[in-house]
């Protein structure tokens, strides 16, 4: 089992996630839809397809883990569009910042990467917080699970399944909430009943990291 991700496992992990989004583009737009303007999928969708083109040509063999994740940032930021791009953008930039000049990741350092991602995620938006109704609300758990099961000194597989479970969780949790952040906020109650699509896409992309490493994907 995995104890470890090298650049070219998270270059496989980002391809993955390309592809899940793309497979998953109608089901956030329809999340959208409900709450939002119906564009987070395909925003998501051609934010990640220019990440794999600009992967494409990056060689992985001289590239540290720093290097593939700020590409997806820069290509996330040029092309993803509405609040997502600059969110996803950021949380991607402070990941890469962490493991600048790393070729492996170990669980501590992904969990710290994940910290760092947050933070400005969550200062981009404003001081976004649990229970806004928003990607946080996934993310958030995440780095908790995260934390603490680097803290229990588990393995990567276990630490990214803790985190995966908090994220579907997470996602779960927005249905009930009232949106405080974003175009859903000016649906005030209105926004209640239905999972925030930022919350979603989080959820897909932590799942996709778990199956990669879990070797179901
Ligand atoms: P837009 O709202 O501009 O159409 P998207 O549809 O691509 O952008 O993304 C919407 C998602 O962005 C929301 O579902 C929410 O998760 C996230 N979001 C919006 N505003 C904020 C914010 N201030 N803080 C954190 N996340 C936010
Ligand atoms: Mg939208």
């Amino acid at each position: 089992m995995l104890q470890f991700l090298s650049s070219n496992d998270f270059l496989k992990i980002i391809l993955k996630i390309r592809n899940v989004i793309a497979e998953n583009k109608d089901y956030l737009a329809a999340l959208d839809a409900a709450i939002g303007d119906a564009d987070h999928g395909i925003n998501m969708e051609r934010g990640f397809d220019s990440v794999a083109d600009q992967l494409g040509v990056v060689d992985v063999n001289s590239s540290d883990v720093g290097v593939i994740l700020m590409t997806t940032s820069t290509a996330l930021l040029e092309n993803v569009g509405g609040a997502a791009g600059p969110l996803y953008g950021m949380f991607f930039m402070n990941m890469a910042n962490v493991c600048s000049g790393k070729n492996i990741v170990d669980s501590e350092t992904l969990a710290r990467m994940f910290e760092a991602g947050l933070e400005s995620l969550r200062e981009i938006g404003g001081g976004t917080i649990p229970n806004d109704k928003t990607m946080v609300d996934t993310l958030f758990p995440v780095v908790e699970g995260m934390k603490k099961a680097v803290n229990l000194k588990l393995e990567l597989v276990e630490t990214l399944k803790l985190a995966s479970d908090a994220a579907e969780k997470g996602m779960n949790s927005t249905k009930d909430m009232i949106a405080k952040r974003g175009r859903a906020s000016y649906l005030g109650e209105r926004s209640r009943g239905h999972i925030d699509p930022g919350a979603a896409s989080s959820y897909l992309i932590i799942k996709t990291i778990y199956q990669y490493v879990s070797g179901q994907a």
